[in-house]
């Protein structure tokens, strides 16, 4: 078992973590992981905690956040939606209306949000959870269009798109114009394509946030051996940081929309590993790699060299990934040549984060 301030460096300080899911058999096959997010929500709906959330769905092939107001609204906007967005605009139109609402976000925009009602009374008292996504990273745009060239389907065809969903870990599911679409399991495309960091955004590189710390309620994916076995319609990781939020899901649980089973804080680690090595354990080695700034290590020296071959190799996929040459390589490699550079990188991570952690 891991010291609890290890913990706590590595997903932040928390109160309980659970494995949880929706009831409802639906959600949770629609959804990305659990559905967890979503039943949450429709519970503060329908006990009018609530009058919206802020969440995301996508137009074509656009992330647009907007504010839900009915179980309706929260199934259109169900699943993750891996590409950039900002919910600047959509917190002025908040402000605009009366009523209590909830927001839905990755790390980055929990962070602003929480600068934001620091700095404003009223609006602490009218936005009353924060549900935060884990995020290892978004994708590039030009990383999504390497995705639909690999896939055959020009970006004018495309009546409607979906990361994930249909079970779990889910598949891609495209709807043409035409009536025609396309389906891929979830790893098919995300493992070749996204796992070795290709097309991340810089922004995320810098970024040491993964289990969306300052949020209410956190949610990933339960990404466990055990899980992984015998899960097919889907589980989610639930850490509840506040009394606030631990209240709700205590409730949410007694009036029958989720399933709560208590975890300890390093089984988060473990279903949580890869994306927790990129973000807090080669993030200062990507600084020192790039900025040149000094770096005071404690790590032992074996741990330190793998790590900082991964950083270095984590760096090049990036570069490599963002130069139209590059971008032009990888949509041109096959995918089994892909898949078999994915997975001796992924080892390479797990090896060094295996001797950082002894
Ligand atoms: C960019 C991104 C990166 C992620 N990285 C990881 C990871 O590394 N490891 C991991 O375990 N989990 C990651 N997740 C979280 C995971 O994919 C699921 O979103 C999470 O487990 C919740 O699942 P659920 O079934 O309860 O959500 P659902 O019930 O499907 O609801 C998802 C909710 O999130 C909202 N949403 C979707 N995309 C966005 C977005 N981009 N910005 C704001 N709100 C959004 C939707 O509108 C919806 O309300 C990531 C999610 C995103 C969007």
């Amino acid at each position: 078992m891991l010291p609890k301030n290890i913990e706590s460096q590595l997903i932040g300080s928390f109160i309980y973590c659970y494995l949880g899911c929706s009831e409802d058999k639906h959600v949770r096959w629609a959804a990305s992981s659990g559905g967890a997010v979503t039943s949450i929500l429709m519970f503060m709906l329908k006990e009018k905690m609530i009058d919206g959330a802020l969440v995301v769905k996508m137009e074509g092939l656009k992330p647009r956040p907007f504010i839900a107001r009915s179980p309706e609204d929260l199934i259109i906007a169900m699943g993750s939606k891996y590409l950039p967005v900002s919910i600047t605009s959509n917190l002025r139109e908040l402000l605009e209306y009366e009523g209590r609402y909830a927001v839905v976000g990755l790390p980055c925009h929990i962070r602003f949000l929480k600068k934001v009602l620091a700095g404003s009374k009223g609006l602490q008292e009218r936005i009353v959870l924060l549900l935060g996504l884990f995020c290892c990273r978004v994708i590039s745009p030009p990383g999504f269009k390497v995705l639909l060239r690999k896939l055959n389907i020009r970006e004018d065809d495309v009546k409607d798109f979906k990361f994930r969903g249909c079970g779990w870990p889910g598949k891609l599911h495209v709807n043409l114009i035409n009536g025609r679409s396309v389906s891929m399991p979830f790893f098919s495309y995300w493992r070749p394509l996204y796992s070795p960091y290709f097309f991340t955004p810089r922004m995320c590189a810098f970024c040491s946030d993964m289990a969306n710390e300052e949020a209410d309620i956190s949610f990933g994916d339960a990404w466990l051996p055990e899980i992984m076995k015998k899960d097919s319609l889907g589980s989610s990781i639930i850490i509840s940081r506040t009394s606030r939020a631990e209240k709700i899901l205590q409730e949410a649980q007694r009036k029958g929309f989720i399933r709560l089973a208590k975890i300890g804080g390093e089984k988060v680690i473990e279903a949580q590993w890869r994306p927790l090595f990129f973000k807090k354990i080669t993030l200062p080695m990507r600084v020192m790699l790039t900025r040149n700034e000094s770096y005071r290590s404690t790590l032992n020296p074996l741990g330190l060299l793998l790590s900082s071959i991964c950083a270095f190799l984590q760096i090049v996929n990036m570069r490599f990934s963002e130069s139209h040459l590059g971008a032009h390589v990888i949509e041109k490699l096959p995918i089994k040549l892909l898949i078999f550079y994915a997975t001796l990188h992924a080892i390479l991570e797990y090896l060094s984060w295996r001797q950082v952690m002894r």
